[in-house]
């Protein structure tokens, strides 16, 4: 070899240093992409804990128009010709975005079922969107698909206790519930029809199918009917009982009247954790009306699930586990940041009414050599590796952090019923079964009681005007088509102390409202 044939060698050696002029907006080894990814981290960490997270109050408070004026005299052309320096960005994104967000992690931020998410899971978060691994194939994910296979067995043994269950990461309760009813759908339609829907679409007995709920259930069962064909005819609500669970004696004449009209009751939905009350259906009653006429069972857990990791309330779920199928969501009591949920089946074949072989996916040979491909279990093929993120916090909290908070804020939704309820100015309208407690200002000495339109309009201002003043966000729900308030009482910052200032700030406002 000649010397110079040596060189020519020892260049080709070298690991290739592609230098173009895109390289800098990529993160790789070389020092100074390095160094605009930590400058561009730090300046939105900086944005984000300097105007959002130091907020004191839930809301700034500012009117919608005022944003929507501020937003555009800050960012006047949405994509400019030319990029510009990423510091100044997110400071002005930190003077507008940032500080006129809802503060979720404030504790009298209590509306929805929207949670503060934990700091562990937000870590968690740079490394799901940095590595961003797509979940559909084993081949755009690797180690992600093995702690997500790992992880849906471990949710697998805790709601089912069972080998033969499976399960799969998915972007909340929306699209469990809805995986939820489209594997009830096409089960009955191969077992009591003989019908493959994949192939051929809807049988005409699909006008007949009845899905069974209370009437407390969420609406995405009713989205889900629409969805999936059958129209929301399809959806038959059950009155519910005085602790707003679904009522077994009307669902048995239900299911009397559905038979003797010639109907197809295919799945039956039962709610552990209904998003206005926090109800939970009664589980092993369902179940068991579910297996005498062999209708799917599906749980919504979506709210509730959480309580399988607290000692206390664990038994509240009693009967999850003769379910065919659960929802859960993580971003709701797991503390996870949106989005994150489950969808978990006791008998992991029904997967296969959902499965298509993509060539470019999950070819057979790979399933033959026993490498998982999770499309096929996924309504969603490009997936996050959301899996981590729960991973992570569960490391760093341990179960018994994530019981502890779990069981503050459900006695702290039962003390503020205590207050509220021995209060004569409201009405409580539950006794909390988890941490939501609905109630509505209705005051016993009034000579207008009876006015429902007053108490409506005043209900409805108590909302609005805490929001405005940025004191408090609380939710507004109807019952009988009266205005309810909602306190849902999910983070485990807020203090009865809180509550107590909330409670007279109601007051306050109203007595402002009456004086006028
Ligand atoms: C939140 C919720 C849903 C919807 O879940 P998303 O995660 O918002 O899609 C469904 N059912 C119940 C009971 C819920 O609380």
């Amino acid at each position: 070899m000649t010397l110079s044939q040596v060189g020519l060698l020892e260049q080709a050696m070298q690991p290739v240093k592609h230098k173009n002029r895109f390289d800098r907006y990529f993160l790789h080894g070389e020092a100074e992409s390095i160094d605009y990814y930590d400058k561009a981290m730090k300046w939105a960490q900086e944005a984000f804990v300097d105007q959002y997270s130091r907020n004191e109050k839930p809301y700034s408070g500012l009117p919608h128009e005022e944003f929507v004026k501020l937003l555009d005299e800050t960012f006047k052309e949405t994509l400019p010709e030319d990029g510009s320096s990423i510091k100044t960005l997110f400071q002005n994104i930190g003077e507008t975005i940032l500080k006129h967000s809802i503060v979720v992690s404030n504790p009298t931020c209590l509306a929805h079922l929207h949670c503060p998410p934990l700091s562990s899971a937000l870590a968690a978060e740079v490394l799901i969107s940095g590595t961003n691994q797509s979940m559909d194939s084993w081949d755009q994910s690797a180690s992600a698909t093995v702690l997500e296979e790992k992880m849906v067995r471990w949710l697998s043994d805790l709601f089912f206790r069972r080998k033969r269950a499976d399960g799969v990461f998915t972007s909340g309760g929306t699209q469990s519930n809805f995986m939820g009813l489209l594997l009830a759908r096409d089960r009955y339609f191969k077992k009591q029809l003989h019908w493959d829907a994949q192939k051929n679409g809807l049988p005409v007995e699909a006008s007949k199918l009845r899905i069974l709920c209370s009437k407390d259930a969420h609406f995405t069962v009713r989205q889900s009917a629409f969805l999936l064909g059958l129209g929301e005819q399809a959806v038959i609500p059950i009155e519910t009982d005085s602790k707003h669970g679904m009522c077994t004696d009307s669902l048995d004449r239900c299911l009397k009247e559905v038979s003797e009209q010639g109907l197809l009751p295919f799945a039956l939905v039962a709610t552990a954790g209904t998003t206005d009350f926090g109800s939970i259906d009664p589980l092993v009653e369902l179940a068991a009306r579910a297996k005498q006429i062999d209708m799917w069972f599906h749980v919504d857990a979506a709210y509730g699930g959480a309580l399988m990791l607290s000692e206390r309330h664990q038994h509240k779920l009693h009967g999850m586990d003769l379910a065919d199928s659960i929802t859960v969501d993580f971003h709701k009591l797991f503390y996870q940041p949106i989005s994150c949920g489950a969808f978990l089946v006791k008998e992991r074949t029904n997967f296969d009414f959902i499965k298509l072989n993509a060539d470019y996916l999950n070819p057979e040979d790979d399933e033959e050599t026993g490498i998982p491909n999770l499309v096929t279990k996924s309504i969603q093929t490009t997936r996050r590796f959301d899996a981590l993120k729960l991973f992570v916090s569960f490391h760093a909290l341990g179960r018994k952090t994530f019981a502890d908070m779990i069981d503050y804020t459900i006695d702290l939704a039962q003390e503020t019923a205590t207050i509220l309820g021995e209060d004569p100015d409201f009405e409580l309208m539950n006794q909390p079964e988890i941490n939501a407690v609905v109630f509505r200002y209705c005051p016993q000495r009034k000579d207008n009681l009876n006015d429902s339109e007053w108490l409506n309009r005043v209900n409805g201002l108590i909302r609005t005007k805490l929001l405005e003043q940025g004191h408090a966000v609380l939710a507004r729900t109807r019952v009988n088509k009266l205005v309810y308030l909602k306190l849902t009482l999910l983070n485990p910052r807020t203090t009865v102390e809180d509550i107590k200032v909330i409670v007279s700030q109601m007051k306050e406002l109203i007595q402002k409202e009456e004086r006028k």
